[in-house]
């Protein structure tokens, strides 16, 4: 049923449309010639190409404006200087579409900067160990240990992290590296803060060490004998000064940024160390990555 109504509803439009047709005279086709639809043959030819721009009334037009913003003063020759964005010279570069607009690029740096800039990432590109730029030194390898227990598998020689100096190259492994700069930078640069200028350099007191804990004869292989222990004594800041574990420990002014600087190592590091754990670590904090069960030992 619905079929039947679909093709009757055709066939009218058909008849509409042949009858159109029907009141549209075509001309033969000329012999040999395909005859021309009326529909095309209608509109008159139009291009989708542009048109050619007129060279001759654009060039006019550049040169009455130009006469128009010319400073009596200013020479011929545009240079760099005048294509600054002064209100006319923008008025110009619009008017014009054969007219180039000053540059809002910024200007090239001179090849100096440049030069001196790429050396520098280079160099620190070259020194990094651990594949981070912010750790750098030297890559040496394994360190075989004395005695059994100690040892490292791939060591690095760490002279500066994250910037910042260290008193004396120490020996470490990547996990250790990578513990020292994420402390540095998340406990002991804001910890100083500003404070003298800012941290220069860490005074390191001993790294890799192959010994027991402690020194102590019959203990344990301590972590510093298996490349995952710093022992630090304080800090130089950019102005001189020492901040000291020794001497700031109790001293007002000092004991707060120190008390800080060692929680904030705990976490960072398994185990954290200071002049409370006990009279070994009076003058020093001992930082190592040991993983304990129980979670981070700080004292
Ligand atoms: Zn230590």
């Amino acid at each position: 049923m619905r079929g039947l109504r679909i093709s009757g509803l055709f066939a009218v439009i058909c008849a509409i449309s042949s009858a159109a047709l029907a009141d549209i005279s075509v001309p033969p086709a000329a012999p040999g010639q395909a005859p021309v639809s009326s529909a095309v043959r209608a509109d008159p030819p139009s291009s989708l190409r542009p048109r050619a721009r007129p060279g001759l009334l654009e060039a006019a037009l550049a040169d009455q404006l130009a006469a128009r913003f010319r400073r009596p003063e200013a020479p011929r020759v545009i240079k760099d200087r005048d294509l600054l964005p002064v209100q006319g010279q923008m008025a110009f570069a619009a008017s014009s579409s054969q007219a180039i607009a000053a540059s809002l690029k910024p200007f090239r740096r001179p090849d100096s900067v440049v030069l001196k800039a790429m050396a520098q990432r280079q160099k620190r590109i070259k020194g990094a160990v651990c594949g981070d730029p912010d750790l750098q030194g030297e890559a040496i390898g394994t360190v075989p240990g004395r005695i059994f227990g100690c040892g490292i598998k791939s060591a690095v020689r760490v002279k500066s992290i994250a910037g910042i100096d260290l008193s004396q190259k120490a020996v470490m492994d990547c996990t250790t590296a990578q513990a020292f700069k994420s402390w540095i930078r998340n406990g002991l640069k804001p910890a100083i803060g500003d404070a003298g200028g800012g941290v220069a350099e860490i005074q390191i007191a001993a790294h890799y060490a192959c010994r027991t804990r402690n020194n102590q004869r019959g203990a344990k292989i301590s972590e510093h004998g298996k490349g995952r222990a710093i022992d630090i004594t304080g800090v130089r800041l950019h102005d001189g000064r020492n901040i000291s574990v020794l001497e700031g420990w109790r001293r007002k002014g000092t004991a707060a940024i120190l008390k800080r600087i060692h929680r904030s190592a705990c976490g960072i590091f398994g185990t954290v160390l200071g002049p409370d754990a006990n009279r070994f670590h009076r003058d020093h904090f001992h930082f190592d990555t040991a993983r304990y069960r129980s979670g981070s030992y700080c004292r």
